[in-house]
């Protein structure tokens, strides 16, 4: 898998702050990359940076094989951006901001322009009120067309900070739904967040963000991989602790962890030996847990909901 995004020993030092600290991504072709830390961890300084909107003090990024922002022009028109608050002219419709923004972009008819504006809008659903101002929008649709504005130029790559920040939770599940789909179609997705449980519903690979530092950087299944125990939820845990005697790890109510990955196995002596059981599952670590160990206490400033 070739890296669409990589950046070595990145650093934005501002006055005496170390925004980013020496940082080193990589984002895979067909990722959905998940970049989370706290507020204040350094996430949007590191996107500015990436799209060569804000100078590095010290190290290199990489967009789509080439050097930023060297390589910019060349480049930018291939990748759609969404940075905190985007930008948008009050006093028109939705679809005229988005003309507006297709207008700085390559050629094309008029026609087949105002066809895109419209398939975004529908894309991101804003296809009722396009023709609305965009100061009557609530700040979810703002959002929303924000995201229209990066997805015009049907871009390789998207650069999304904070994408469902203001939005309520059915404008959350309509943009994850959104970038899902755009990732089926090939569509690689870099987004910054401070919600654990987003990260995690969404994204294929995790960089987690502590301090200005990456703390992490793996795929999510194997972040999340079964960790060779097996979880046993059961209303007799002391008759678990009988049969299994010297396997489990753990027991928390009705719910023991007992060494050994194959579940069939634990069932079929517990089952025999006449121990009720409610459920078996392999035990997988959540990527809180992994966070947590990973970057310490800072993880707690990561919001869990
Ligand atoms: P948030 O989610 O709150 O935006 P973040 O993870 O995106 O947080 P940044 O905005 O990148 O974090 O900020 C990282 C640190 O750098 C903070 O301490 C911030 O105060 C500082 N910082 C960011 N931009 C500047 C700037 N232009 N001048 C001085 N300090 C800055």
């Amino acid at each position: 898998m070739s890296s669409v995004v990589v950046t070595r020993g990145l650093v934005k030092q501002y006055g005496r702050v170390r925004a980013v600290d020496g940082i080193d991504l990589d984002v895979r072709t067909g990722d959905v990359y998940g970049f989370l830390g706290a507020n204040g961890s350094g996430k949007t300084t590191t996107v500015r940076m990436l799209l060569g909107l804000v100078l590095p003090t010290r190290g290199e990024v990489e967009l789509l094989g080439e050097r930023m922002p060297r390589a910019g022009r060349r480049v930018l028109p291939r990748v759609g951006a969404l940075i905190e608050g985007p930008a948008h002219h009050r006093h028109l419709s939705g679809a005229a901001n988005l003309a507006l923004l297709d207008a700085a972009g390559p050629g094309g008819s008029r026609r087949t322009r105002r066809r895109r504006v419209a398939e975004v809008l529908d894309q991101v659903g804003l296809g009722g009120v396009g023709r609305r101002k965009v100061g009557a929008y609530s700040l979810g649709m703002r959002q929303r067309l924000g995201l229209a504005g990066a997805l015009l130029r049907r871009p390789e790559l998207l650069v999304l900070d904070e994408p469902t920040n203001g939005l309520d939770p059915q404008g959350i599940s309509e943009v994850r739904e959104l970038l899902l789909d755009l990732h089926r179609g090939g569509t690689t997705v870099f987004l910054s967040s401070h919600l654990l449980a987003e990260v995690e519903q969404l994204c294929s690979r995790v960089g987690v963000l502590d301090r200005g530092r990456l703390v992490l950087q793996d795929e999510m299944a194997h972040l999340t991989a079964p960790t060779g125990a097996t979880v046993v939820d059961t209303p007799a845990p002391e008759r678990v602790r009988a049969v299994l005697d010297g396997r489990v790890l753990s027991a928390d109510g009705g719910r023991v962890v007992v060494r050994g990955a194959d579940p069939a196995e634990v069932n079929a002596l517990l089952v025999g030996a006449g121990v009720p059981v409610r459920g078996l599952a392999l035990q997988r670590p959540t990527l809180e847990e992994v966070v947590l160990a990973a970057a310490g206490t800072s993880a707690d400033r990561v919001e869990r909901a």
